[in-house]
């Protein structure tokens, strides 16, 4: 197992189009692996592989049903819970409603903003085997899969935000960055 490092705004990876994963091999069941890693250690739900500074089409996912806001309503739990995806190549193929979500991102640590998203969406994806899944996602699910593709097409949460308050994290996180060097 390894863990890598989370890249933090302003990395360039982060803001790049990743390229889909063509061959499926070992080394990407590894790397699928050091993600899993990598998120768990984090404390996230989701990882896009732009994050760890890998440009192929990769995301990891697990949501622990005990950090749910429902965790004492067992009627609430979903499926999707307490499991663990690996969605590689990941395409949205229906979207329908509207949620807002507060969303956080491991590579802007302490940043916390609503953003709108479809409240469900139906993804084709393959696994690290190369396997289709094909499946419905509702709630925190679909959210965290609707970010992390954004991930993959290089879109960071500021394009998410309204203009304002992405300028005032932009500076601050600059800021922080200029001071810790
Ligand atoms: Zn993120």
């Amino acid at each position: 197992m390894s863990v890598l490092d989370v890249l933090v705004w302003p990395a360039k990876v982060l803001e790049t189009k990743a390229v889909p994963v063509t061959h499926f091999d070992d080394a990407l069941k590894a790397f699928v692996t050091n993600m899993f890693d990598t998120m768990l250690d984090s404390g996230g739900i989701g990882l896009a592989a732009n994050q760890v500074g890998d440009l192929r089409r990769v995301v990891v996912i697990e949501i622990p049903w005990a950090e749910s806001k429902y965790a004492d309503q067992e009627e609430k739990r979903e499926p999707w819970h307490n499991k663990r995806w690996v969605l590689i190549n990941p395409e949205i193929t229906k979207k329908a409603g509207k949620i807002r979500w507060q969303e956080g991102c491991l590579s802007f640590p302490e940043v916390y903003d609503f953003v709108d998203r479809a409240a469900e969406v139906w993804v084709k994806a393959f696994d690290e085997h190369g396997k289709l899944l094909e499946f419905h996602a509702n709630d925190l699910f679909a959210v965290c899969i609707q970010h992390e593709i954004d991930h993959l097409d290089g879109i960071v949460f500021f394009q998410r935000m309204s203009r304002l308050k992405a300028d005032i994290i932009k500076k601050k996180m600059l800021r922080r960055g200029l001071v810790n060097e």
